[in-house]
């Protein structure tokens, strides 16, 4: 007997979002940066912890895993090609994942540009999913600490491309922030205009605006669109790209900006 799967919010730190997937009985942590919050969650819905996912090496995604190992000894799933001590089971592109515990499986996708190794979880089928990390944000992206515009682009471009209706579990809550510098790229978008008022009324409330849908952020996420012409004109109206610039020029020169923006 299993039973479907669902995903609960734990939030961390100033804006992180911890996952915990869960069938009302077991659980896996997706980045958990800290242990304190997933305990207690844990703890308050009665579930008991059967795995770790990871998406990247840095502190806030993974911190929390020597802590939670010590209560329970589960496998710590993560990228192969980022160096994380705790990983028991390497993963990479085209590997498909049986989740310890759930009746879930999750495919791999390799996305580099955050860090070297930096990998998705996807879940096919009728109700998509994706654990996205620090690569793709509602309304934005990660910053390239390790890689190249060339490497972001293709790995948002593989997101991207993921169905329209794909709930989309980043691991940060920077949407408004995100949808003031993509309404400075792109005033003139309807969707996007309609977004930062239906984002802005759910952080009025309290509530998180992340997951969002593979649907919205192609509508809405500049660093999804920088193939679009008004971005470019815009771009090179303010000096930042030479006039036809290339998508991936556009791209580059976005996130630069929003690096000081
Ligand atoms: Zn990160
Ligand atoms: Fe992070």
């Amino acid at each position: 007997m299993t039973n479907p799967v669902s995903v609960l919010t734990v939030p961390a730190f100033q804006d992180n979002y911890l996952w915990l997937i869960h069938d009302g009985k077991h659980a896996v942590a997706v980045d958990p940066g800290d242990a304190a919050p997933i305990l207690a969650a844990l703890n308050d819905h009665g579930l008991v912890l059967t795995a770790i996912l990871l998406t990247h090496h840095h502190a806030d995604h993974i911190g929390g895993v020597p802590q939670l190992l010590q209560h329970y000894e589960v496998p710590v799933f993560g990228p192969e090609n980022d160096a994380i001590a705790a990983v028991t089971d390497p993963l990479a592109e085209g590997d498909h994942l049986k989740v310890p515990g759930l009746d879930l499986e999750l495919r791999v996708l390799d996305v580099p540009g955050h860090t070297r190794g930096h990998i998705a979880y996807v879940r096919d089928g009728a109700e998509p999913w994706v654990f996205c990390g620090d690569t793709l944000f509602a309304g934005g992206c990660g910053r390239l600490f390790e890689g190249t515009p060339e490497q972001m682009t293709s790995s948002l471009g593989k997101l991207a491309a993921l169905p329209a209706e794909t709930k989309v579990f980043c691991a940060h809550e920077y949407t408004l922030s995100n949808l003031r510098f993509a309404l400075t790229v792109e005033p003139g978008n309807e969707f996007l205009q309609q977004r930062w008022h239906d984002e802005s009324s759910k952080r009025e409330r309290g509530m998180p605006t992340v997951p969002s849908t593979i649907g919205l952020e192609r509508a809405t996420n500049p660093f999804l669109r920088s193939w679009e012409p008004a971005i470019g004109e815009l771009l090179a109206a303010e000096g930042r790209v030479a006039p036809n610039a290339s998508p991936l020029a556009v791209f580059a020169a976005l996130r630069q900006w929003k690096n000081n923006f």
